[in-house]
């Protein structure tokens, strides 16, 4: 019987200032594990450090599509190194397409994702990938690379859009579900087999229901999982038991 994992949040965030002990202490004594994504070189380096000091958290680590303009070529290569040698970095990410704020053009993001998505594909690591309005390229560019794999985090498309790279993609959920108006997500997860899909929070955002409009955390991957075993009608437990299961596997993380 497994606990519940959070496979995307970010204990690096700011928000938790004052209560980052209490967060991963509640970690610590109620989930599984949890991965915590940077979102650039700062933050990524917060969540090695993160990871580095509490046994069930992990790291994921590399520039958001909104925050590639800090990109440089040493800070990246830092980062492949680091990868290379930390075992609890298991992810790169996120990492993906943003045209919702468009911080830079399409080319130019299109260009810092491949970038990553080849680093990720150079130290064998899952991409954790953040897509907002972007999706038909977003999977356009993720089928051209047969031998990455990865989380779709807070996959906002429907269940037809992303079987092309099923087979090597987990579809990651979290708060939108539990949404009066997550009808479309919900849609999606009905079809989406449980086999792949993961659970998160991506706190201290997109908090579920009961909670919204509070700051989020991740226990609350809890409310993600009732909602899941309603949808699916399955029974709670197994609900965490195989997308523990997923988490494991796609991250690579042995128990
Ligand atoms: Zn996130």
């Amino acid at each position: 019987m497994y606990k519940l994992v959070d496979s995307h949040c970010h204990v690096n965030d700011i928000q938790y200032k004052d209560n980052k002990e209490e967060i991963i202490k509640e970690i610590k004594e109620n989930m599984e594990f949890v991965v915590c994504s940077g979102w650039d070189y700062d933050s990524s380096i917060e969540a090695i450090n993160i990871a580095n000091e509490n046994d069930n958290i992990y790291a994921s680590i590399g520039f958001h599509p909104t925050d590639i303009s800090k990109i440089t070529d040493e800070k990246l290569l830092e980062l492949e190194n680091l990868a290379k040698t930390n075992k609890k970095i298991v992810g790169i990410g996120e990492i993906g397409l943003d045209y919702h704020w468009m911080t830079d053009e399409k080319e130019v993001q299109k260009k810092f994702f491949r970038m990553q998505i080849e680093l990720a594909k150079r130290v064998n690591k899952a991409v954790v990938i953040h897509t907002r309005e972007a999706l038909a390229d977003t999977i356009e560019i993720l089928d051209e690379y047969k031998d990455v794999y990865g989380v779709l985090h807070c996959y906002p498309g429907s269940y037809e859009a992303v079987l092309p790279i099923l087979d090597r993609y987990y579809v990651s959920v979290g708060g939108v579900l539990t949404f009066k108006n997550g009808r479309k997500t919900k849609e999606m997860l009905s079809k989406v087999p449980i086999e792949k899909v993961v659970l998160e929070t991506d706190s201290p955002y997109l908090t579920p229901t009961p909670f919204r409009g509070r700051i989020n955390k991740p226990i609350y991957t809890h409310y993600v999982a009732e909602e899941i075993a309603r949808i699916k009608e399955m029974s709670y437990q197994d609900v965490i038991d195989i997308t523990t299961k997923n988490a494991y596997e796609v991250y690579k993380i042995c128990k």
